[in-house]
């Protein structure tokens, strides 16, 4: 367990032990238990930017809480039921959790100031729940949430809307619930416990319920579970009520309800409560908060939504977009994600032996360095873990919307503002729309004969089903590009039989694996260490441009490395020819590994070069006849990066669309702007590509010339924003020119159009992109001025 989390659990467990749990006792008079715990609940961290507002809902008062930086994302509202046994505890006892839930969903957080008893005993505290709950779910969908007993009266209450015939709630999220209160029930004591004792728990459950315990309504873990919404549970090991959970889940289940139970080890009662000051509690209340948006999205009608910024993209550079633009105060902006989880192309490619060919390093943003990483060239599962702790820690998933497929995007001139429609029907409008959904996000199918036709197991790379096993199957694989060479080594040690269909032999240079110790780990938190290694990557990197030119010194030692790698890997001397590229090396991205030669090498392993004829149900015919027989196919055959956006009506000035505009090819002003696109700004849009560093270093400039194009537009009142044709057109002019006797001009890639032009790779280093780039120069846009 990580320091970061060790040291506050010791601290706020003794803390409970000894302030909380001595209190919360049939010793002490109920009136002074609810005072002890007003005064405790000033102890907390609010996130910034959430604000309270007092409120009567439905004539019961309660706190709402909302993010008020930023129009919602959704419509929907969390009504939040407090525990506390039904006797004690109120909005304010739970302020802390309320407001993160708040800030992490951005949703509005209702929490009522339900009756307790024993003044209001049983069914004072379901009447409230049920009165505000209606008067909440008049004004859109609700998800119910609660905790401890609060957590028993929103499954109450979720049971008394189904069986009256209500407006179903979107979920429950239940933390710790207390779901069935007779005494023959309570349970043993359980050594970690921090907070409740058996004794309390059975004085509680008299004041509420008398001798009426028995009553579904009061131990809901005895009601009839069929047709509940999604349910997540979630609870601490060191609990008195972890069982109860454990047998709620169960319930839920056998009753068809889709229920997530999610058990933390080591913790106690309802430990999101210190969410703010406990890393595990802040991951908690993120889950809630993403089970909320799930649910709500999956059972909302089509929404009408306005914001500043439309993000399309929840990738790399989506999500730099989105810290960048929280980092100038500008919040109300929406991710739109059409996969169903962030990470964009992370999420897409998790084909076994997925790894960033970049130092982590310098795979992470300049302003978020993560000193998380295991190993020098970080795997995928870790580089999503960092993708998706910048998005708990910034708030993100409340502004991201997965699954939003957008199918349209319109400027209109009269206005200066995008419209936009997605698959399911909802419609948005912002004024700005920045277009991240990468060049590398388009599987590519290859255009062989029969593809269809064939009967086995059939995966791409960048669509990878782990639910399927390769392990003892025989397996061909089209493609030797930078994806085949990481995916050929783990299938070849599993599968029976191994065929590497290769069109193109590829350049392939030593990796430079190194794993990363706990020592690494503790330097790289140190911030100078890790400003100072990333920069000593930075401009090791840059000599790898060098080695894109000929008769460099670069040159020549990548040539010899790459040399002595196949001397090294490949024993057999008719293998190593056919492995040696016959095309200039950096034409094509140059691949870094030190597994594929010996896997290569392998006996259940054969190269193909003869061409491939087609498919056919079973197997693989060449142009020789011989057909191969195998019972999965793996099309680790790239992207479709010449017709970047084209799944998309992009409609610009004059309903001129994207596609139509680069019918030659894409083209834009640094990637970014384009002509006739007033507003639109493209994230890693045409030759911003690279060769030899990270892909991060491109688009944090980008991103940082984005925003200051916005500002300029807000700054001088303006509608819009578009670069000038010219402009665009004489830097085109001049990186073709630069390009054109470029080693990229000189084979076949994902680089280039069919008639030969390169579209993708930035000629150059990193510095000179990032100085033209950064740094809009404001003449060479046009600023319409609007009425
Ligand atoms: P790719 O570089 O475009 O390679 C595609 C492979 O499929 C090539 O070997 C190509 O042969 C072959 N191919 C395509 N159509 C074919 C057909 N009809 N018949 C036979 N072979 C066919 O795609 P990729 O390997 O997925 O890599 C794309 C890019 O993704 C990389 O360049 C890199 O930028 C990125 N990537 C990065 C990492 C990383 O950071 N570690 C890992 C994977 C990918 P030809 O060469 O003859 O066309």
């Amino acid at each position: 367990m990580r320091l970061s989390e060790s040291i506050p659990a010791f601290a706020l467990r003794s803390t409970l032990r000894l302030l909380l749990k001595p209190f919360l006792s049939p010793r002490w008079p109920v009136p002074t238990q609810r005072a002890w715990l007003q005064t405790l609940a000033g102890i907390g961290r609010l996130p910034r930017g959430v604000v309270r507002h007092a409120a009567s809902v439905a004539g019961v008062p309660a706190e709402r809480w909302q993010d008020e930086r930023a129009r919602p994302c959704r419509a929907g509202t969390v009504l939040y039921l407090h525990g506390g046994a039904y006797c004690v505890g109120s909005p304010r006892t739970h302020r802390a959790l309320a407001a993160w839930l708040a800030r992490d969903s951005g949703l509005p957080v209702v929490v009522p100031d339900y009756r307790l008893a024993p003044e209001h005993p049983f069914p004072a505290a379901l009447d409230d729940a049920l009165a505000v709950y209606d008067a909440l779910a008049a004004q859109g969908p609700v998800l119910i949430a609660g905790d401890s007993a609060g957590g028993g009266l929103a499954l109450a209450l979720a049971v008394q809307v189904r069986d009256s015939g209500r407006p179903a709630p979107a979920g429950l999220a239940l933390l710790s619930p207390w779901v069935d209160l007779r005494h023959a029930h309570q349970p043993p004591p359980v050594p970690g416990e921090a907070m409740l004792t058996a004794a309390w728990m059975q004085a509680c459950a008299a004041h509420y319920a008398g001798t009426a315990t028995g009553d579904p309504r009061v131990s809901p873990l005895l009601a009839d579970h069929r047709g509940l919404p999604p349910v997540l549970i979630q609870c601490g090991t060191d609990e008195l009520l972890c069982d109860q959970s454990r047998a709620l889940h169960a319930a839920l289940l056998a009753a068809g309800v889709d229920s997530t139970l999610e058990v933390e080890p080591h913790r106690w009662h309802v430990y999101p409560l210190h969410a703010g000051q406990l890393p595990s509690a802040n991951a908690a209340v993120s889950r809630i908060a993403r089970f909320a948006l799930k649910a709500l999205d999956a059972s909302a009608p089509p929404h009408h939504a306005v914001h500043d910024v439309v993000i399309l993209g929840a990738g790399m550079s989506g999500l730099c977009m989105a810290m960048k633009l929280q980092q100038q105060g500008r919040h109300d902006f929406v991710l739109l994600e059409q996969s169903d989880g962030l990470g964009g192309t992370w999420w897409d490619n998790r084909y076994p032996g997925a790894q960033v060919d970049v130092p982590a390093p310098v795979y992470a943003f300049s302003f978020a360095p993560n000193a998380r990483w295991s190993q020098r060239f970080a795997n995928a599962p870790e580089i999503q873990a960092y993708q998706q702790a910048l998005a708990e820690k910034h708030g993100l998933f409340a502004r991201l919307r997965l699954g939003a497929r957008l199918s349209e995007a319109r400027f209109d001139e009269a206005t200066g503002l995008w419209h936009f429609r997605t698959a399911r029907g909802d419609t948005l409008v912002s004024r700005f729309f920045v277009c991240s959904a990468g060049p590398l996000s388009q599987p590519r199918w290859p255009d062989i004969p029969g593809l269809d036709d064939f009967q086995g197991l059939r995966l791409h790379s960048a669509r990878w089903d782990h639910g399927k096993k390769l392990a003892g199957l025989r397996v061909g694989v089209i493609g030797t590009g930078s994806t085949a060479v990481q995916l050929i080594p783990p299938i070849a040690r599993e599968a029976a039989q191994l065929h590497v269909f290769q069109r193109t032999a590829n350049w392939v240079l030593p990796r430079l694996e190194r794993k990363y110790r706990w020592f690494d780990r503790v330097l790289a938190a140190f911030p100078p260490y890790a400003l100072a290694v990333r920069t000593a990557w930075v401009q090791f990197l840059e000599l790898g441009r060098r080695g894109f030119d000929e008769g460099t010194f670069m040159r020549r030692m990548m040539l010899g490395l790459a040399a002595r790698q196949r001397r090294k890997g490949i024993a057999n001397p008719a293998l190593r020819r056919t492995l040696t590229p016959d095309y200039p090396l950096g034409c094509k991205r140059i691949i870094y590994s030190n597994d594929y030669y010996p896997a290569l090498s392998q006996p259940n392993v054969a190269v193909v070069t003869t061409p491939i004829e087609r498919i056919t149900a079973h197997g693989i015919v060449t142009a020789d006849g011989a057909e191969r027989t195998m019972d999965a196919l793996v099309c680790a055959t790239g992207f479709d990066t010449v017709h970047l956006l084209q799944s998309l009506a992009i409609h610009g000035r004059g309903g001129r669309t994207l596609s139509e505009a680069w019918k030659d090819g894409p083209e834009a002003l640094h990637g970014i702007s384009v002509a006739g696109f007033p507003n639109l700004f493209l994230m890693l849009g045409p030759n911003t590509a690279t060769g030899h560093t990270s892909t991060l270093l491109f688009i944090e400039p980008a991103a940082d010339h984005a925003i200051a194009c916005m500002r300029e537009v807000e700054r001088g009142g303006h509608r819009a924003i578009e670069v000038r044709a010219d402009v665009q057109q004489a830097h085109n002019a001049a990186l073709q020119q630069r390009l054109g006797g470029s080693v990229w001009a000189q084979c076949r890639s994902w680089y280039r159009t069919e008639s030969g032009k390169v579209i993708a790779i930035f000629p150059g280093f990193v510095n000179q992109y990032v100085r033209a780039a950064r740094e809009p120069r404001f003449a060479d846009y046009v600023l319409d001025p609007g009425e």
